[in-house]
């Protein structure tokens, strides 16, 4: 049996799709008639849902919210309220605007009505942590706690992928801290582990997606569950560095969270190995802390403070204040293990794993993990931090995938010669390696990584292997299947920027296979390339060229990789595609594939290149051709639009 307590906060809370309509009827609730809307510039679609559900009920609006609630902008709001008589608080935005409203609230006795657009969870606690003359103060009062809540799941759909992820972590962090928090208990822990399973499922969905309804509805649901846990119990280390860091180094509240939740559970993971148990059940995962940092890197997060601008030199300072003033937390805080937690996060490095598990019967785990921290220390004095870092991480992870499968010398040979073939059938056009690293899905993941991070981009897919460099220079117009049997496809292209302004002259590769899905260098037959050309776009951003359709192909099965697909039953075939690189002054490079809609295998393409977007109908033809080329029987059409960064828009990779 568990002695516990538990307090609740009473607010009124609507959730689901298109509940901003019952604003005015909340309003109207809690007796008022003369609404003050607070909500900023970035929220002006939601906003102005608002104003139309609200009509004359709004008396005055105020914009100005700012992060961590500056007294100085409470006081500017407070003028406006007081000046237009308002009788209620009505703030449409993320935590900033919400601290706004409950400082608001504090001063005026106003009731509060609060319409969420991040996943910040503020809206639930009774809470406000203001800033006065560089200084952060934090305080709780019933007078704080909004009254009413509507989560409008419309209200995120628009949350920028980025900031979802960082907003999405913050709240996975009020979950976690909760679990091992002192005043944990059964209700809270319901919501805390139901909190932390919806955010697990929803990021990768809204990567992949971001407006999907129901990963945004999981994702909003989260938030509130964890708002809850936040509002009840008291949080540890986590919660206690990021202030530090936010407050007194300026570092961004949400990124912030992001890159240290991993680091604060890995520290805190031997002093509470159920709880972690419990959260790596809930994400699926064989160890919570490395988990959680897996799943942030997968979607795209940030994993380094120094990344997010902190200098390496502030760091023994923020340890020193994060151990100033002791606070309750599962494992004794002392400045070594902070200051070396923060040099971890600093430089993005993957939580260390839980000790190696070693079969009973080998014994010697103190030996296996000497071993494996001397060739880690090994690399320490690497000229290059980068390298030591990738080196040490990759034997960590190695050791522990033998260790873990306690791997057979045989076995360990058959790898060795697996690696030696692949390398012996590379030759400069059969790059075994980059197939391995397709069908492990690796490509793919770095390719993730690296580019597809903006919703406004076309999404991105590997290079592959048969991309030649200096492919032939075509004209606006040709045919690059230069008399290559097939169905002739018209292909009309446009390059734009985000915002779709057009892009001329930007330089576009375009390479494919054939009707039997070969490629030209897989063909001795072909004298000089064929089904590859590199054109440029014209004053309006288009590029039109004949070609023949893509047809599906196996990647080239004969050597060490097609041994090992046909040894688990893959088939080693590729959806039908059209590869792209497009170069662009000022943009960011753009490699990427096309996909023949309804085409085979793209539900199990063997290198997973596959991404919804990249999913388009090749129309068949009616008519006349477009530049009135007389074509024998059936022809396609191809028609896109790439949209490509700006470099000063692309997020670091
Ligand atoms: P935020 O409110 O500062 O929003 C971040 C940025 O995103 C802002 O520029 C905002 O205008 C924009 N934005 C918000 N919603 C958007 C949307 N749907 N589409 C596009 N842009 C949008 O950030 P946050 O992470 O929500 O909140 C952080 C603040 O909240 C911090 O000050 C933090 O201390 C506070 N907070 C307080 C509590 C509490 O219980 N007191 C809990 C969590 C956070």
């Amino acid at each position: 049996m568990r002695n516990f307590v538990h307090t609740s906060h009473p607010s009124r809370v609507i959730f689901g799709t298109g509940t901003v309509g019952q604003v005015r009827d909340e309003v109207e609730r809690l007796g008022c008639s003369r609404v003050l809307l607070l909500a900023g510039p970035a929220v002006a679609k939601a906003a102005a849902r608002v104003r139309d559900v609200l009509g004359d009920l709004i008396v005055a609006e105020f914009d100005g919210a700012a992060m961590h609630t500056p007294v100085e902008v409470t006081e500017r709001a407070l003028d406006v309220l007081r000046e237009h008589a308002a009788d209620c608080l009505v703030a449409v935005g993320g935590g900033s605007t919400t601290g706004l409203a409950k400082a608001l609230a504090l001063r005026t006795e106003l009731p509060q009505v609060i319409l969420p657009t991040t996943y910040a969870g503020s809206e639930v606690t009774p809470v406000l942590g203001e800033t006065q003359g560089g200084r952060k103060i934090t305080q709780s009062s019933p007078a704080i706690l909004p009254e009413t809540v509507v989560y409008d799941v419309e209200f995120t759909r628009d949350l920028p992928v980025g900031m979802s992820v960082t907003s999405g972590v913050n709240a996975l962090a009020h979950a976690v801290e909760a679990l091992y928090s002192p005043q944990a208990n059964p209700v809270i822990d319901g919501m805390a582990l139901d909190a932390v399973g919806r955010i697990a499922r929803a990021l990768p969905v809204l990567v992949a997606q971001p407006s999907d309804t129901g990963a945004r509805a999981d994702l909003l649901h989260a938030a509130w569950l964890a708002g809850t846990c936040l509002a009840s119990v008291g949080m540890g280390l986590h919660h206690k560095l990021c202030h530090t860091l936010g407050g007194t180094f300026g570092l961004p509240h949400a990124e912030t969270h992001t890159v240290i939740l991993p680091h604060a559970m890995a520290y805190n993971a031997p002093a509470a190995p159920d709880v972690m148990n419990r959260i790596a059940e809930a994400l699926d995962v064989a160890d919570a802390p490395s988990g959680v940092f897996d799943l942030i890197a997968s979607v795209g997060g940030p994993t380094s403070l120094g990344r997010l601008g902190m200098a390496q030199a502030d760091l023994p300072e923020a340890a020193r204040l994060a151990v100033a003033t002791p606070y309750p937390n599962p494992r004794e805080l002392t400045y070594q293990g902070i200051e070396s937690l923060l040099q971890d996060a600093w430089r993005g490095l993957r939580p260390a794993s839980p000790a190696v598990h070693v079969p009973p019967a080998l014994g010697a785990t103190a030996d296996l993990e000497r071993l494996t921290e001397q060739v880690v220390a090994s690399f320490a004095d690497a000229p290059d931090p980068r390298v030591g870092q990738l080196l040490g991480d990759l034997v960590r992870h190695l050791h522990h995938f033998v260790t873990s499968n306690d791997v057979t010398e045989s076995e360990w040979q058959h790898a060795v010669d697996f690696l030696t073939r692949t390398g012996q059938i590379c030759t400069s056009t059969r790059q075994e390696f980059v197939l391995l690293s397709d069908t492990l899905g690796v490509s793919s993941i770095v390719d993730l990584l690296t580019n597809s991070r903006t919703p406004e981009t076309t999404p991105s897919a590997v290079l592959g292997p048969f991309y030649t460099d200096g492919p032939p220079e075509t004209a606006q117009g040709a045919d690059i299947s230069r008399g290559v049997a097939g169905t002739p496809l018209w292909a009309d292209i446009r390059v734009t920027d985000t915002e779709d302004h057009p892009l001329p002259d930007a330089v576009v590769d375009v390479w494919q296979a054939d009707k039997d899905g070969f490629y030209d260098v897989q063909l001795p037959e072909h004298e000089g390339p064929v089904l590859r050309g590199r054109l440029r776009t014209d004053d309006e951003g288009r590029l039109r060229f004949w070609t023949i359709l893509p047809a599906e192909y196996p990647i080239p099965d004969d050597g060490p990789v097609g041994q090992m697909l046909q040894a688990v039953n893959r088939h080693p075939y590729r959806a039908p595609h059209l590869h792209f690189m497009i170069s662009a002054p000022g943009h960011r490079r753009l490699i990427t594939q096309l996909f023949v809609k309804g085409g085979p295998y793209l539900d199990s393409d063997t290198v997973f290149g596959v991404k919804e977007g990249l999913v388009i109908d090749f129309a068949p033809g009616t008519g006349p051709t477009p530049d009135g080329r007389a074509v024998d029987g059936e022809w396609r059409s191809l028609q896109f639009t790439f949209r490509i960064a700006r470099i000063a828009d692309a997020p670091a990779s």
